[in-house]
């Protein structure tokens, strides 16, 4: 049976595990975390991603506990609406992250949590795959060189309130913009983008006091935004720095492949990171060729050896070798989360 080793456990590593578990490989996914994450924003799964889904398993889940959203607008600061309800061509599925992670897990193979990989030394499966994120270490190999994000110059601060909408509504102002999206589980999710240049000095930092912030950069905007900002579970806002990747001259070397934001992580206003990572799982042939090299990753041949490009050492392979990990899958364990 081929091996696989998934470097992250996050939305790409796990469909990928899904995706090549339900081929007939042995997978084993390699996740720093210790546990699946309980908080995150929500996310808008497209027909594409969908498809995706529906592949893996995981779609019927994602349907029940998700939110279908057909409809988006954009306004402006003061409400009004600037051009026609935007309506989606197929249906979209807006699930909050921890849900979506959930989901997948439940059809991925055992997860193997708390086993951060600091290099890709000592794997010895046929395919190794870098779903680590933005900040990966599978990307260095595969380049030969660090390749490190570029700050985009947006600031975001995002988070839920409680409350219930079935529209996409975004309101736009000079260099800042709100959102109010549906999301599950009896929530709204809202997100800010800014630029930090713009924010006047003395205004509340946006990490630790995000309602102060938020009132100060919003001030005299719709009802809808203000009443919004005045309802934010403060405890699950988070602010980061957009940030992204160049376009890397390769995202395959050998067996090992980067897959997600390891190989094209993009700004989250361009809205299309989370189909992206599935429609990559869909379409790799084609992407990987278009990113300038001719072939999937290859299976290491069985039998005799065949010159490969530089391998890494053997080890043995067997639950437990990594001290801490921890192995559990919702799937597998039957834990119910
Ligand atoms: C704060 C924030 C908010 C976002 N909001 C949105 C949004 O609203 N909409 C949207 O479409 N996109 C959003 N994005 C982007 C979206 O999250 C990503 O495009 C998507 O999650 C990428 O999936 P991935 O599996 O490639 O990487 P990730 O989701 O980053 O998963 C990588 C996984 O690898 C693990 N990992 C990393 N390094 C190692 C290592 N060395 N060893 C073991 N495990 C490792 C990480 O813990 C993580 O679980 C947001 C990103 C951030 C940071």
């Amino acid at each position: 049976m081929a091996t696989a080793a998934i470097i992250g456990g996050g939305i790409g590593g796990l469909a990928t595990a899904a995706l090549l578990t339900a081929q007939g490989w042995e997978v084993e996914v390699f996740e720093r975390a210790d546990s699946l994450p309980s908080t995150g924003t929500a996310l808008g799964m497209w027909p594409e991603a969908m498809a995706v889904l529906d592949r893996v398993g995981a779609a019927p889940r994602v349907r029940e506990i998700g939110i279908d959203q057909r409809t988006a607008e954009i306004r402006s600061r003061d409400g009004h609406r600037l051009g026609p309800e935007v309506r989606a061509k197929g249906a979209t599925v807006i699930i909050s992250r921890p849900r979506l992670l959930e989901a997948l897990a439940a059809c991925a193979p055992t997860v193997r949590f708390g086993d951060r990989r600091a290099a890709l030394a000592g794997l010895d499966h046929d395919v190794i795959v870098g779903a680590d994120g933005i900040g990966s270490i599978a990307r260095t190999h595969v380049l030969g060189r660090r390749v490190d994000p570029r700050p985009l110059g947006v600031d975001v601060l995002i988070g839920r309130c409680p409350g219930e909408t079935d529209v996409f509504t975004e309101f736009w102002g000079p260099g800042r913009l709100f959102g109010v999206t549906p999301r599950d589980g009896g929530y709204i999710n809202w997100y800010s983008e800014f630029d930090p240049r713009a924010v006047p000095a003395g205004t509340a930092d946006p990490g630790t006091e995000p309602r102060a912030f938020l009132r100060a950069l919003y001030h005299g905007w719709a009802p809808r935004v203000l009443e919004t900002i005045e309802g934010i579970d403060e405890a699950t806002a988070l602010h980061y720095r957009s940030r992204d990747l160049p376009r890397l001259p390769r995202i395959v070397r050998g067996n090992v492949a980067l897959i997600g934001d390891a190989a094209h992580a993009m700004a989250p206003n361009l809205a299309a990171a989370r189909a992206k990572h599935c429609s990559t799982r869909r379409r790799s042939p084609t992407l990987w060729a278009r990113q300038g090299t001719s072939t999937v990753p290859q299976p290491r041949p069985r039998g005799p050896a065949v010159p490969q490009p530089r391998r890494y050492a053997p080890t043995r392979r067997r639950a437990g070798a990594q001290g801490s990990a921890r192995c559990c899958s919702p799937g597998r364990c039957g834990t119910s989360r």
